[in-house]
């Protein structure tokens, strides 16, 4: 005990010396996220565009594996540059956002409780760990990052985006020139949906325990079998973790920060001189947060997204879904289904209707000038940081501080602990209660 808290000590001093934080997904949808070590390299230049008339070359995709015919490949390859080509002509970018695109069956993969609803995920590569303004440090997504144009910067993962589509996931395809048959999903809705968690709209709230019987932001927590660098175990501030979009989640009976809920928790690592999660948690005084955080996750309405510069939060916040049982992966990461499936913000709701196309959804709610990037949803990338012409000036969080000098170019991988980030995945996939002829259509984005 004595040791563990000098070490607290230690860690706490240590702090301020920390220049980034670089979080890892691997390549896998259902994989944890791995705290890395931040790679520094001056020589590295990111290519950066000049104008957005080059709108194709914005987002570079490549589809690295499709088990379909040529032509099924072909499409799929079609219709994501469509979406970027949509994305790219109401969000302006400045660095090139690269995206790894899978089209297969992936119950070759994933488990058949998983592969056998799920159309298709994508997730960002990853992720690093900056200063708000609020004092509060989240987790930003590679492809936002890029666009802050830092002058230091750990060095990118290759990919901002990685996307999972399921060959067998019964999509409909617009080149085909068929009608959408009724048990068909529009694939182009999906990857529009999919683009947007990819660019950050994604967060990591889970439940705690089966059935769960509260909600946590995500924990870190050590793996005693693991390797990983005792810099970075002892470099977070907290050890509950939020994403950028958390900084913008708020209570809609009285508009108090989700923020608030995440500090209180932290308090936990505090009382018990420990930066890691344990199971001590259930019984300590911060539990009570976590319950209440379940209780708003499943009453409709109570949670939301408010955008920058709003002058009234009940009217123009983004309702977040809290109308269903507690799900990782759709509870809170998605907009309400109820109030937005019928408007032109229907795009980041959890389900996709089957029997309908993307443009007859977009013409049957006004037939938005956005398409299926609603006027809430670009509001609330705006907030998050994207750049458009109505928000020539978007926020930013602090700049990387510049490495420390005994920072190695190359990652260390086989000393130390290994620090990760859990995801409760076995939680995932309840759609009992689902009308018919909706689907799934990712897990954990
Ligand atoms: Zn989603």
């Amino acid at each position: 005990m004595k040791i563990n808290y000098i070490i607290f000590l230690i860690y706490k001093f240590l702090i301020s010396y920390i220049s980034a934080q670089c979080f890892y997904h691997p390549n896998n949808i259902l994989a944890s996220l791995e705290n890395i070590e931040c790679t520094w390299d001056s020589k590295v230049e990111n290519e950066k565009i000049s104008t957005r008339e080059l709108s194709e070359e914005i987002f570079k995709i490549q589809l690295l594996n499709c088990d379909a015919d040529n032509i099924t490949c072909d499409n799929v390859l079609k219709e994501f540059k469509r979406a970027a080509k949509l994305i790219a002509s109401i969000f302006i970018f400045n660095t090139q956002i690269n995206i790894s695109v899978s089209y297969y069956d992936l119950c070759t993969v994933y488990p058949e409780n998983i592969c056998k609803i799920l159309g298709g995920a994508a997730y960002p590569t990853q992720f690093y760990l900056l200063q708000d303004d609020d004092g509060m440090k989240r987790l930003y997504p590679q492809s936002l990052v890029k666009q802050f144009q830092f002058p230091n910067t750990p060095k990118f993962n290759e990919f901002d985006i990685s996307a999972e589509f399921n060959s067998k996931g019964g999509f409909w395809f617009k080149e085909d020139l068929n009608n959408i048959k009724p048990d068909e999903g529009d694939i182009f809705w999906t990857i529009c949906h999919e683009l947007i968690h990819g660019l950050g709209f994604y967060n990591g709230w889970m439940g705690y325990k089966n059935n769960p019987i509260a909600v946590i932001p995500l924990p870190i927590y050590v793996n005693p079998d693991g390797i990983v660098l005792k810099n970075n175990l002892f470099s977070f501030g907290s050890s509950f973790v939020e994403f950028m979009m958390d900084k913008y989640t708020i209570l809609l009976s009285n508009g108090t920060q989700i923020s608030q809920f995440t500090q209180k928790l932290n308090t936990f690592f505090d009382e018990y001189k420990s930066n890691a999660f344990s199971d001590e948690f259930v019984n300590s005084s911060q539990f009570k947060f976590a319950q209440d955080l379940l209780v708003l996750a499943t009453t409709p309405k109570s949670l939301g997204l408010l955008p920058r510069n709003s002058k009234n939060y009940s009217i123009d916040s983004f309702i977040l879904e809290t109308s269903i049982p507690f799900e990782q992966g759709s509870s809170l990461i998605h907009v309400d289904y109820k109030t937005y499936i019928n408007t032109n913000d229907f795009l980041m709701t959890y389900n996709i209707i089957d029997g309908i196309s993307t443009e007859n959804m977009i013409l049957d709610n006004g037939n938005y000038s956005g398409g299926p990037i609603g006027p809430k949803l670009k509001q609330m990338m705006e907030t998050f940081g994207y750049t458009t012409a109505d928000n020539p000036n978007p926020y930013r969080p602090q700049p990387f501080k510049s490495p420390p000098s005994n920072v190695t170019s190359k990652p260390n991988i086989n000393s130390g602990f290994r620090t990760e980030m859990i995801r409760n995945l076995n939680v995932l996939i309840i759609i009992l209660w689902i009308p018919a002829g909706l689907r799934h259509y990712d897990i954990m984005k």
